[in-house]
């Protein structure tokens, strides 16, 4: 059985809590379609393209991984990719409570899409995109929270 799953979130920018994440849900899923959500709303640093091109370029050698743009409904997409699993990673307590949420609101919206929640390694639970970039923003050392390429974009940013 052919099983597609989607990662969704802003992913600004990719560390290695989600690199975790995905590598956890390439081992329950044949295709995985990692999806940058547009999110302006949450103001990114970086644009949706840069995003995408910083994912890329971490796992371009897998050819199970798919990384797409997305702004419509995440439900709408999941089902125009065939995909049955909707991945999350869950961090902290704090993220069961939006995580709970939304996993009911999209039950509802489509009861055949089931929701699979990973945890990173305990070193990589911590790591969140925006803490990585004050850390960033303030030249501190990112090295243990992201890959070079991320690191060298934010530096690039903060120039
Ligand atoms: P969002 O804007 O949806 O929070 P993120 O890019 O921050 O998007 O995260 C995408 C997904 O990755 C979410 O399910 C989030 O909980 C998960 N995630 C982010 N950081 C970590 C981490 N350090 N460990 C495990 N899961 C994480």
């Amino acid at each position: 059985m052919n099983r597609t799953g989607i990662y969704p979130g802003s992913f600004d920018p990719i560390h290695k809590g989600h690199i975790d994440i995905i590598n956890r849900a390439t081992k329950l899923v044949d295709k995985l379609y990692i999806a940058v959500a547009d999110s302006p709303h949450k103001k990114p640093l970086f644009n949706l393209d840069e995003r995408k091109e910083m994912i890329d370029e971490e796992f371009s050698n897998n050819s199970s991984i798919e990384v797409i743009a997305f702004d419509n409904l995440l439900i709408d997409l999941a089902n125009s990719l065939n995909a049955e699993i909707l991945i999350r990673g869950l961090r902290v307590v704090s993220d069961f409570e939006y995580e709970f949420q939304m996993l009911g609101m999209n039950r509802q919206l489509d009861s055949k899409i089931e929701t699979v929640f990973l945890m990173a390694d305990a070193q990589r639970q911590s790591i969140s995109s925006n803490f990585v970039k004050e850390i960033a923003r303030l030249g501190g050392d990112i090295s243990n929270f992201t890959n070079k390429f991320v690191a060298s974009k934010l530096r690039d940013k903060y120039k």
